[in-house]
């Protein structure tokens, strides 16, 4: 263990989520973990940091100028990380992959003079330096990109590692500190926070996703299904979405995916429908053509019909479950 500190942006401060979970993880491994907040946390929030040996939370107090939502823009969120780091001290600032946390990742980055590793699946420490590696190119290639400067900035995917609360709680502390604001470039004009609609797990953060195709034919109903007995996000290709099939596509033009294991059906792997899910740490691909190119970059490779397929796998692991 090092006498690094490392830095877990909370937001919102509201719920811990299991992505954050994995930071707080992650933190402990690379030296002494603390959290930043822009608003206060809740008790339960606080109860699960200390569950994960977070003795310190800093919450910024911004500038009266920055009104209600604006504190979740990324360059005020950017300013509070690097404010934080400055007062800490801090080596290294972990933050979650979402579009607006890269923004604020790489304005805070730029403030600090830090070394920035964009999207990484795991982190850790090699002699003395912090590497953040990932996959690339499609699947291609596995690159380790080692920080050089004083403080390293990383947003690191969802299911990087499994999170793993300490075995004695903490009792967790909130320190305020000062965080000054440039002017803002922007005026929020409103906010809106998209209500989960099912009781599924978000597709960026789920550890299993079952992905739709244009080989469903418009019925959806066997990648629910499945996806519901896993527990499982459900996604789409971008031709399922376009057909009305479904409302979100994996892709490089739709939502990144890196989970613990990635199932699509219908699909046939088109390099920018791979651009969103070749992280997956297990592919597996249901396709009645023997020749799909998914099959390429298939760990399990299923030739079949997904109508066929899906139903008798969902009922296989609802009897293992039971
Ligand atoms: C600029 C641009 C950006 C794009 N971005 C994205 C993106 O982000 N994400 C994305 O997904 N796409 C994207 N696309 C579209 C992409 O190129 C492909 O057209 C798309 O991914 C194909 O979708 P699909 O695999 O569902 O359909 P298809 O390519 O038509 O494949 C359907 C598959 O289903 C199989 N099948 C048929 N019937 C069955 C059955 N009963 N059981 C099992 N298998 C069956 C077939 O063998 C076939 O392999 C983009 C395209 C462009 C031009």
């Amino acid at each position: 263990m090092t006498n690094r500190t490392v830095l877990v942006l909370l937001d919102p401060a509201t719920e811990v989520r299991t992505s954050v979970l994995e930071l707080l993880t992650i933190a402990r491994s690379l030296g002494r973990a603390e959290a930043v907040t822009l608003e206060a946390p809740t008790v339960e929030v606080l109860a699960q940091l200390g569950a994960y040996g977070i003795e310190t939370v800093h919450q910024a107090e911004l500038p009266a100028a920055v009104r209600g939502d604006e504190r979740h823009l990324p360059a005020v969120v950017a300013a509070a990380l690097a404010a934080a780091v400055r007062r800490t001290d801090a080596d290294v600032v972990l933050v979650p992959t979402s579009f607006a946390a890269k923004e604020a990742a790489a304005l805070a980055a730029h403030a600090l003079g830090a070394g920035l590793v964009i999207d990484a699946a795991g982190v850790h420490d090699e002699d003395g330096r912090i590497v953040g590696t990932k996959r690339v190119f499609a699947g291609s290639w596995d690159t380790a990109c080692a920080v050089t400067t004083d403080v390293a900035v990383l947003t690191v995917r969802s299911n990087a590692v499994v999170p793993q609360p300490v075995e004695t709680a903490v009792s967790t502390e909130v320190e305020g500190f000062t965080a000054e604001v440039p002017e803002l470039p922007v005026t929020l004009v409103s906010r809106t926070v998209k209500p989960r609609t099912s009781g599924r797990p978000s597709l960026e953060e789920a550890a299993v996703v079952v992905a739709g195709g244009r080989g469903t034919h418009g019925d959806f109903g066997p990648v629910e299904d499945l996806a519901d007995a896993l527990g499982a996000a459900v996604g789409a290709s971008r031709d399922a979405v376009f057909e009305g099939w479904f409302d979100t596509y994996i892709g490089q033009t739709g939502v990144t995916v890196a989970p613990r294991v990635y199932i699509g059906a219908g699909i046939s792997g088109a390099p920018h429908h791979r651009g969103g899910m070749q992280a997956a740490q297990v592919i597996v691909a249901v396709n009645s053509d023997p020749e799909a190119p998914i099959f390429e970059i298939s760990d399990f490779a299923v030739v079949g019909d997904l109508a066929d397929v899906l139903p008798q796998a969902a009922e296989v692991i609802r009897a293992h479950k039971a």
